[in-house]
């Protein structure tokens, strides 16, 4: 008995420390894009998967965790990992990650998966209305999120594939839009590491006009407003213009 325990035991520790070994060299988000990855693996083959999609649209570099080429439509899914509670609504700029009484923003997935939406709508010539955006969290965090696209766990994913099933496109259009994005795709690794930068200039940017009261969407001025729930900055350019960002 003694010995089954502590064999028991011993693969416990051997998993956990491939667990933490794969995470330390993979990288947390790496590391949950690769549950997602096989996930998605196991769907049908009717569905032709795409993981870790680098694009270029109008000039610009795109990174997108997985796409979902299928006759029922583009599955266009971010994949993010986190801890603690999550809460946000669709329209904010930035969410909110609580973790042990400790709060930190995350720019809105929904809106980050957005415009991935708008660069695959534009590659692969079709509109909003045949792509499904999908946020998944494949963390342990508790999502809290009114949305009308779906903001869901990893558990929840294939259920939320299998649920659509409207035929969009034949297999012809399938396997057209198949080779466009396949050859659209960056697969040099020194563009991608090109785009890596090129986003974190994007950010920089980004905090550079917020630090100096600029709008980082239409450039006008951030104005201190008084809100339902507190103090919080927005554009003045106001309701053209719906950026904010939480004090
Ligand atoms: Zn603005």
């Amino acid at each position: 008995m003694e010995i089954v325990v502590s064999i028991l035991f011993f693969v416990a520790m051997l998993f956990l420390i491939a667990r933490a070994l794969r995470t330390a060299i993979m990288g947390k988000g790496a590391y949950a894009e690769d549950r997602v990855a096989r996930r998605l693996s196991r769907l049908p083959e009717e569905y032709r998967v795409f993981n870790d999609v680098y694009l270029r649209n109008r000039g610009r570099s795109v990174q997108i965790d997985h796409i979902v080429i299928s006759r029922y439509g583009i599955f266009v899914i971010e994949t993010k990992n986190y801890k603690g509670w999550v809460y946000g609504a669709e329209e904010a700029e930035y969410w909110t990650q609580n973790i042990y009484g400790h709060k930190y923003q995350l720019y809105n997935p929904i809106r980050q998966n957005s415009s991935h939406v708008g660069a695959i709508c534009n590659i692969l010539r079709i509109n909003r209305e045949k792509v499904i955006p999908i946020v998944v969290f494949a963390g342990s965090a508790t999502v809290h999120c009114s949305a009308d696209c779906p903001v869901i766990y990893l558990s929840q994913l294939h259920r939320v594939i299998d649920e659509h099933k409207i035929v969009m496109f034949d297999e012809a259009q399938v396997a057209q839009m198949a080779a466009t994005l396949t050859s659209s795709l960056v697969v040099d690794k020194n563009r991608r590491r090109e785009h890596i930068y090129e986003v974190r200039e994007q950010i920089a940017e980004k905090e550079r006009l917020t630090a100096n009261g600029i709008c980082p969407r239409c450039h006008g001025q951030l104005v201190v407003r008084e809100g339902r729930y507190g103090q919080f900055i927005g554009c003045s350019n106001y309701p053209k213009c719906k950026y904010t960002l939480n004090v």
